[in-house]
């Protein structure tokens, strides 16, 4: 068994609240860490550090856990960034593009898809992203949905059926029975390849009587709930994935105040997506008054090829703190262990012994530098499942 000593480590961010500074952060100066077949082995002040095989040095640097990225759409054939451009020209998001992705999706073979999957998912552990959630929803059809989905296991066991993205063309005067496949067929073929199901609720995809049906027989077939909710305008979505007990409702960018309070009484993370509305050119979410009303507020990117083609957590965080209201502690919590609490996992967007050794060396000194150095790669080495990912 070979073990491996981080040390040196300038400000060392565990999440453990009260063990440290900076409140929810759990900041601890001088310390180290020693991993051990993927986990943390002993966390504590370095000159008490365990003998080991190996050492990292941290050179002094903030040592953060990874990023767990609860959102992201990576299952997906080609691109649209003239759609972007169209869109920088004054043409509105409706939503309406995910059919060109579908169409693009289907045609693509395996190994289309699978590079496009791995070259994501590369790119996100290069920018700090140690978990990553992925959801189908370009397939919307039994055989495209079920075959992303066992793609995305390939790479990440955070997996999202998502046939309820929109209500596919061939469908488009007869949304019941799409609902009634998404419930039927697809649910039996894609649930041996998901942990969790999600429905896009909004106007123009799902109202929340389909998303209701959806996400019950969803939850029967044993999978976790989570929902596309008050993305583009007001609706009934958060409602709806607060009394589902839903691990999140994501985007939450047009909130009443029963939303809010809502949320905040409830299980619920709100996950935000920044990525979203800054490649929408559309209004941010209100994360400040989230946070005040004590919701679980999670950061996540939305990776997609359509309303935010970004794996940058980092980028997100410095969004959240510059648009949205948030501290940098606060985004950098969001970015982590909000994450983690969105997908309902425990051993990972913290660093403690036991959890999963999955954390990130940045080329600056504190966690501040995220949202301070925006577009900066600060990210010097990624270890995941204990296993150094940038360099050896
Ligand atoms: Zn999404």
């Amino acid at each position: 068994m070979s073990s491996l000593l981080v040390d040196n480590i300038g400000e060392l961010v565990t999440n453990v609240a009260g063990t440290g500074e900076g409140g929810r952060l759990g900041i601890r100066r001088g310390a180290a860490i020693l991993v051990e077949e993927g986990r943390i082995a002993w966390l504590g002040p370095a000159r008490y550090a365990p003998a080991a095989d190996r050492r990292l040095d941290a050179e002094g640097a903030a040592v953060l856990p990874g990023f767990v990225d609860s959102h992201a759409h990576l299952v997906f054939a080609g691109d649209r960034a003239a759609e972007f451009a169209a869109r920088m020209a004054g043409q509105p998001y409706t939503g309406g593009g995910i059919r060109t992705t579908v169409a693009a999706t289907r045609a693509a073979s395996d190994d289309v898809l699978r590079a496009t999957v791995r070259r994501l998912r590369t790119e996100a552990m290069r920018q700090g992203t140690t978990t990553i959630e992925i959801k189908s929803g370009y397939g919307l059809n039994v055989t495209d949905e079920a075959r992303s989905l066992r793609i995305a296991t390939e790479v990440t066991e955070e997996t999202t059926f998502l046939g309820a993205h929109v209500v596919p063309t061939e469908y488009a005067d007869r949304p019941d029975d799409y609902v009634g496949l998404v419930c039927g067929p697809m649910l039996t073929a894609a649930a041996p390849y998901a942990r969790w199901i999600d429905v896009f609720c909004e106007r123009g995809a799902f109202d929340a009587d389909h998303a209701r049906a959806i996400l019950t027989v969803g939850q029967a077939a044993g999978l976790g709930l989570r929902l596309h909710a008050n993305q583009l305008g007001p609706g009934p979505g958060v409602q709806l994935a607060v009394e589902l007990g839903a691990a999140s409702a994501d985007h939450c960018t047009h909130l009443s105040g029963a939303d809010v309070e809502a949320l905040a009484g409830s299980s619920t993370v709100a996950t935000l997506l920044p990525g979203a509305e800054f490649s929408t050119r559309s209004p941010y979410p209100d994360a400040r008054r989230l946070l005040d009303a004590r919701v679980t507020v999670a950061l996540a990117t939305d990776c997609n090829p359509g309303s935010s083609y970004t794996s940058s957590m980092p980028f997100c965080v410095a969004l959240a703190v510059r648009e949205m209201g948030m501290t940098p502690a606060e985004a950098v919590w969001a970015a982590t262990a909000g994450g983690a609490r969105a997908l309902r996992r425990t051993d990972v967007g913290v660093l403690r012994p036991g959890a999963r050794a999955d954390l990130m060396i940045l080329d600056a000194p504190s966690h501040l530098h995220l949202a301070y150095r925006p577009g900066v790669p600060l990210i010097r080495q990624v270890l995941h499942n204990g296993v150094p990912q940038c360099r050896p």
